[in-house]
């Protein structure tokens, strides 16, 4: 085993998109492993939204990423050292110690998920934090019921692209999309079964969601905030419900861009916005495995990813994932999934 390992540092925050600056690729010693800690052998990282937030000297649900210090975030890898009775050798374990090829996690802080079932970057995409965010925030958050109309934001992307498919499984009577190209918009139509979706860089987001939905519609799921809120308000039935998911189109900007909304209308037709983060909602869990693994194993959900090669790619990775080279779920393969 190599007795070396490389892991993304942070050394300067970045203003708008990251940048070649905002970080090192550090070679370390692989360290010694403390009691109750296992060594992991890191499969597929994650590069998700929430990480460009962190990296603002801001306050938020999880603190700011420290200068100087390795980057962390979503992984899964394969356990080959340990100092767990709990964790066994060779067994892969989810855990939030990404950004490097191997993490020590202590053995309370992962999860072992099953060997082989699926590939492991199933468990960063439709079965990890964005399937459960998708599912928390459309059943939970906005209180779907069958034949709500919904509207997704960010729909061709790894939260989106599940919350159409899975309003669509459990009754919606009209599900639209928006996304940030004609191929994203086909792929939603053709491959994910929307019912419509549109490219919201063809024109205001009001008209074309007027458009999409002439008699309004009764859910929001919003990825994005800004000018999607702001239209979703005005389209919405009496009594709609958003659940805010993220804004993504403020990331890059400290929310500069922003867009206002008309509260009014939140008072005039009794609407419900629900903000919400997924691991408050953990007694959801089981529920979202075993209807999310069904879904799935009946082939009747699809799930793409978009994948990098190597340590190396990680900041492109991310980059492309805050501006749109992703369909689906961005992540980063470091190694194939042991057989
Ligand atoms: P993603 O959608 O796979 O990737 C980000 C996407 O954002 C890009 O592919 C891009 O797609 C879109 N985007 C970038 N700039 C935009 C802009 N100015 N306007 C509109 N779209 C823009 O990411 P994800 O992991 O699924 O996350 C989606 C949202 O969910 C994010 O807001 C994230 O913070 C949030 N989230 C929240 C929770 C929670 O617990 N609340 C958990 C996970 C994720 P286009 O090509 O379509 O522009």
């Amino acid at each position: 085993m190599s007795l070396t390992t490389r892991e993304w540092h942070f050394v300067q925050r970045p203003v708008g998109l990251p940048a070649p600056e905002t970080y090192r690729l550090v070679e370390r010693d692989l360290p010694v492993l403390q009691p109750g800690q296992c060594l992991v052998r890191n499969l597929v990282l994650s590069v998700d939204p929430y990480m460009r937030s962190r990296m603002d000297d801001v306050p938020s649900y999880v603190p700011p990423f420290k200068l100087g210090e390795a980057l962390t975030g979503g992984a899964v890898g394969e356990v080959i050292e340990t100092r767990s009775d709990d964790v066994p050798l060779g067994s892969w374990l989810v855990h939030q110690v990404g950004w490097r090829e191997h993490s020590v996690v202590d053995a309370t802080a992962g999860r072992i998920v099953d060997k082989g079932r699926y590939p492991s970057s199933y468990y960063l995409g439709v079965l990890g934090g964005p399937g459960f965010a998708a599912f928390v925030g459309l059943f939970r958050s906005a209180g779907f019921q069958p034949g709500d109309c919904v509207f997704v934001s960010g729909a061709a992307g790894a939260v989106g692209s599940m919350v159409g498919q899975f309003a669509s499984l459990a009754g919606a009577k009209r599900v639209v999309g928006s996304a940030g190209s004609i191929e994203k918009v086909k792929y939603l139509v053709d491959e994910l079964g929307f019912d419509a979706a549109f490219n919201y860089k063809d024109g205001p987001v009001l008209n074309q969601l007027q458009s999409a939905f002439p008699e309004g519609f009764d859910v929001f799921f919003d990825n994005v905030g800004s000018d999607h809120l702001a239209a979703a308000i005005e389209v919405l039935n009496e009594s709609g419900r958003v659940a805010v998911c993220g804004t993504v189109s403020t990331y890059n900007s400290a929310g500069h861009d922003a867009v206002p909304v008309n509260a009014f209308k939140i008072v005039a037709k009794r609407l419900r916005l629900q903000g919400f983060i997924a691991f408050d909602h953990e007694d959801l869990r089981e529920e979202f495995g075993s209807q999310v693994g069904a879904w799935l194993e009946s082939g009747r959900l699809t799930y793409r990813e978009t994948a990098s090669q190597g340590i190396e790619a990680v900041p492109t990775a991310f980059t492309g994932m805050l501006t749109g080279a992703n369909t689906g779920k961005a992540i980063i393969r470091l190694a194939d999934d042991p057989v």
